[in-house]
């Protein structure tokens, strides 16, 4: 006999673990939880960066905190003052072991290490079966990536990154100051730059990112990196790489499936990564949060998408169109936004917070011509 719960939710990443974290500050508090994950959650294995103008559901994780960020292209440099924003920093382990902590102080949270196969709906509610159980629940709230992204019939990137963690031996950054893009590097037609994300005067994460269709080899990262030291950070002396991160994010229009009946997909499975950006932290809480009240409210947990949200959608497939078809050097792409509007102002549109006259204001700032290219093949099908 199956063992039964009032909610499984399967994947223990950033969204099943904020998914417990809200359930336990509601009214949804006593409900029978399993919580099912691959793994133990026992590796720092990525470090989420957001920006916020109010406080974070998970502030008591935050690392650290950046009120000013440089932004760079080969013919633009500025210091952003981004107020009222601040761009912060919580590491994948902290947030593990605050789910772990989370799991061990409240007894109806059980949390069970295993590979699901499969997710379905029943009469009653759903079955999940794993390598070694099935088990039953009321709804299950799933942030595996089952689905296959159609990427012929999308518009579709990768977002791929490899970031190094350095200890300089003499005290070398600004910890009140980031690097949100620098794209002086060179960018062989395609979107790359790098991050530099210090975190005290000797310590800082830089990361070569790049938006692309193929994966480089692990040293050409490494290359990236060494070649952007050398050239824009000199005189950092010695420095020893202490950690290092490789992450891969979509960055695609493709409908992710929101789930029917009683399985609910959340995370980036359920279609919360911004496709122009790849960010994902603080689109994930607000939705979760979203459901949750609708949940304790009506007993559905199915958050249909606003106007705003599908507009924004839609003008996320036009910087995909352009930038996947190379309408216009990426590096422009990102140094116009930022050279032609409030910092504050690029943040709230890309946190999909302004209204649409301001979204008009903002887009008559592009490239108008590759731009309105973009937008009529959005309408037509890939
Ligand atoms: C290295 C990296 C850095 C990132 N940095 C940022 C950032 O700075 N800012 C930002 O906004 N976004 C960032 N993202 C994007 C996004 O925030 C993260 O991917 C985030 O973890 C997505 O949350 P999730 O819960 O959807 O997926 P995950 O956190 O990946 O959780 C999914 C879970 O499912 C488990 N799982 C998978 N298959 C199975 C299975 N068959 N059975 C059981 N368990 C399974 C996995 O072990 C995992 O724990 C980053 C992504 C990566 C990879």
């Amino acid at each position: 006999m199956e063992k039964h719960y009032d909610y499984i939710i399967t994947g223990g990443g950033l969204a099943g673990i904020s998914l417990v974290h809200f359930l336990q500050q509601s009214s949804l508090q006593d409900k029978r939880v399993l919580i099912i994950d691959k793994s133990k959650k026992s590796e720092n294995d990525r470090t989420w960066c957001f920006w916020e103008r109010e406080r974070s559901p998970f502030e008591f994780l935050v690392y650290h905190r950046w009120q000013h960020l440089d932004f760079h292209t080969p013919s633009f440099s500025q210091t952003l003052n981004i107020e009222p924003y601040t761009y912060k920093m919580i590491r994948g382990i902290d947030f593990y072991q605050y789910g772990e902590e989370m799991l061990i102080s409240h007894v109806n949270v059980d949390k069970s290490v295993e590979n699901v196969h499969e997710i379905v709906n029943t009469d009653s509610g759903v079955l999940v079966t794993t390598e070694r159980n099935s088990y039953t629940a009321s709804f299950c709230f799933n942030s595996i990536r089952f689905e296959k992204i159609n990427k012929k019939e999308n518009h579709y990137l990768d977002q791929h990154f490899k970031g190094w963690t350095i200890r300089t031996k003499k005290p070398y950054f600004s910890p009140d100051k980031a690097t949100l893009m620098d794209f002086r590097v060179p960018h062989q037609g395609e979107t790359r730059f790098v991050y530099v994300l210090p975190t005290s005067e000797n310590e800082a994460l830089i990361e070569a990112t790049l938006f692309s269709p193929d994966l480089l080899q692990s040293e050409e990262y490494d290359r990236i990196i060494t070649d952007y030291i050398k050239e824009y950070l000199p005189e950092i002396g010695e420095y020893e790489v202490t950690h290092e991160e490789f992450g891969v994010i979509p960055m695609t229009d493709f409908k992710f499936s929101a789930g029917e009946n009683n399985i609910v997909n959340i995370g980036t499975a359920g279609g919360n990564t911004k496709a122009s950006s790849g960010y994902t932290f603080c689109y994930l809480q607000k939705h979760l949060q979203k459901m949750v009240a609708q949940l304790e409210k009506t007993g559905n947990p199915h958050v249909k998408k606003s106007i705003r949200q599908r507009r924004s959608a839609w003008l996320d497939r036009i910087f995909l169109n352009v930038l996947q078809n190379h309408r216009v050097p990426p590096p422009k792409v990102f140094g116009t936004l930022f050279e032609n509007n409030k910092p504050s102002q690029v943040l709230k549109f890309m946190s999909e917070e302004t209204s649409f006259p301001e979204e008009l204001r903002i887009m008559s700032t592009m490239q108008i011509v590759p731009f309105f290219r973009a937008m009529l093949s959005t309408m037509l099908p890939i």
